[in-house]
């Protein structure tokens, strides 16, 4: 095993997707209180970042501004060292509605910043779209998390981050195994984080195993240096043969992850030096 690396892993748990819905694993949360309650789970096993979808009572994916500030205010009440991510991705809705929640002011949310396909769709990200979602994060201070499904992304993002598009540090998540998009492969995965060290060098990064493969990627970014991210939007099971129980048991494999490779799980208070982002406020 290469030498133990001391900067510590953030661990993001991504506890509620668009898809799959709550009836392929049970343990999926769907409603506000149980989102708080999955996160806050997720949190005391070692997540510092919760990336969030919301759903409507019929579990559909929404980008209801009315129900992301419910989430934000429990999640500020009863986890409020968290660091909180809410997804600005396209499942929930379309057009500039995937913003409408950027007035919140979420700590974080996640910028598409170009256009692929997704198992049944193209996953349409115009770029008068992302220069809008961007200029939004910029002007209520929420710090994009750029999501690469494709080498482009990574280019575009040290592009708008050259440009001014994006003022915060630079934070890019790979993410793999999104049929018809990257597979997980680990040439590529090296190839991504080459390209980035190369065009921004300061940037941190993590990726996303989507499916099986999960814990695959997140074994290469702990060995890596990267950061991890977790969770039953990205993949329901243990292994083969079980269901994840929680959010929280799929956030303590990465902790295991981390103690196999010796490498610190990083505290929230870690988490917000190493991305730049501001402390969490008191109380
Ligand atoms: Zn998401």
């Amino acid at each position: 095993m290469s030498a133990a690396i001391s900067k510590p892993c953030i661990i993001c748990v991504a506890i509620t997707g668009s898809v799959p819905r709550k009836a392929h694993n049970p343990a999926v949360p769907v409603t506000v209180a149980e989102q708080i309650e999955s996160a806050h789970q997720a949190f005391e096993a070692g997540a510092s970042i919760v990336h969030a979808h919301v759903r409507d009572e019929q579990e559909n994916p929404v980008s209801d501004p009315e129900r992301f500030a419910r989430l934000l205010e429990g999640l500020r009440r009863h986890v409020p060292r968290m660091i909180v991510q809410f997804s600005t991705g396209g499942r929930s809705g379309a057009g500039r509605d995937r913003g409408a929640m950027l007035s919140l002011k979420p700590d974080m949310a996640s910028l598409a910043v170009g256009s692929n396909n997704f198992p049944t769709r193209v996953y349409e990200n115009s770029p008068e779209l992302v220069d809008w979602l961007a200029g939004e994060m910029r002007a209520h201070g929420v710090m994009p998390e750029i999501e690469a499904f494709d080498l482009s992304h990574i280019f575009q993002a040290a592009a708008m981050k050259r440009d001014g598009r994006i003022v915060a540090p630079l934070y890019v998540q790979f993410v793999m195994g999104v049929k018809n998009a990257m597979p997980v492969d680990r040439p590529s995965f090296d190839f991504f984080r080459a390209t980035l060290e190369r065009l921004a060098p300061e940037a941190e990064w993590c990726a996303a195993g989507v499916g099986r493969d999960q814990i695959t990627v997140n074994e290469w970014c702990v060995a890596e240096g990267g950061h991890a991210r977790t969770g039953l939007e990205d993949n329901l099971r243990l292994d083969r043969d079980t269901l994840a129980p929680s959010n929280a048991a799929l956030v303590r494999r990465v902790v295991d992850l981390c103690a196999r490779h010796d490498r610190p799980v990083a505290t929230p208070e870690q988490a917000r030096a190493i991305l730049g982002l501001p402390a969490a406020a008191a109380g």
